[in-house]
């Protein structure tokens, strides 16, 4: 088995070249797109080699491994999952963008812990764009009964939207992230003091669909990390 580096490094360069195909066949320059690596299924070994292979920026789903795996490696940290409030203030410090904000209680936490810790909280709103029961996120009437609230907020910085497409659906992706991008683009013109630039949206198996739709970030975990270091 050739060492951990060399099998990232070949992850990271097929994950690359995807990424550029995707930004070629949708007419964008590689520098429109951001990835967004999502260690969850990661080895903990190999989060200080990433940095170094080009992966600046990182994420986890979860806070508690989150508060653990930010020390490891230098970078931009990413929460992706759902936040709870009580561990707003432990998080903060860490991340540079939380993608997963799922309701008006959340943002509120936010503001009145990014005010005490005299920081900005850049956020993302996540937006359900099934009908999917199970799926975290808020509709898109709720984002919109959101918006006029959003001009009170000091601390917290609104920088898009995010939304996790059909899992089991690929061909309902495009349609989802479509969605994603429309949402922005109304709502852009009517929010005060928040740039609604990002778009957050694809994964392993869905990133290039999302490059097509307009995605600014995508969250690829499994195609960079799953079952690295297996003989
Ligand atoms: C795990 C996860 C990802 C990455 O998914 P893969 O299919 O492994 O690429 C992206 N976004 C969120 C919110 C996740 O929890």
């Amino acid at each position: 088995m050739p060492p951990l580096s060399d099998q990232l490094r070949r992850r990271i360069d097929a994950v690359e070249e995807r990424i550029r195909a995707a930004c070629d066949r949708a007419g964008r320059p590689r520098s429109s797109v951001t990835l967004v690596a999502v260690t969850k299924t990661a080895p903990e070994p190999v989060l200080p080699l990433l940095p170094a292979l080009g992966l600046t920026h990182l994420a986890e789903s979860r806070p508690q491994q989150l508060w653990r795996r930010a020390p490891l490696a230098p970078a931009s940290w990413h929460l992706v999952g759902h936040l709870q409030r009580n561990k707003v203030e432990r998080t903060l410090p860490l991340v540079a963008l939380i993608h997963s904000v799922d309701s008006d209680r959340l943002l509120r936490a936010l503001e009145a812990e990014a005010a005490k810790q005299s920081r900005r909280a850049d956020v993302l709103l996540e937006v359900k764009t099934t009908a999917e029961e199970s799926k975290l996120g808020l509709s898109a009437d709720e984002v919109r009964a959101l918006v006029p609230g959003l001009e009170e907020l000091q601390h917290v910085r609104v920088s898009g939207l995010m939304t996790m497409a059909p899992l089991e659906e690929p061909e309902r992706c495009r349609e989802s992230f479509a969605a994603l991008r429309r949402l922005r683009e109304e709502l852009r013109s009517r929010i005060q003091g928040h740039d609604l630039v990002e778009l957050s949206m694809g994964m392993s198996n869905d990133f290039e669909i999302a490059i097509e739709e307009g995605a600014t970030l995508v969250r690829v975990g499994s195609a960079l990390f799953e079952g690295l270091g297996d003989s």
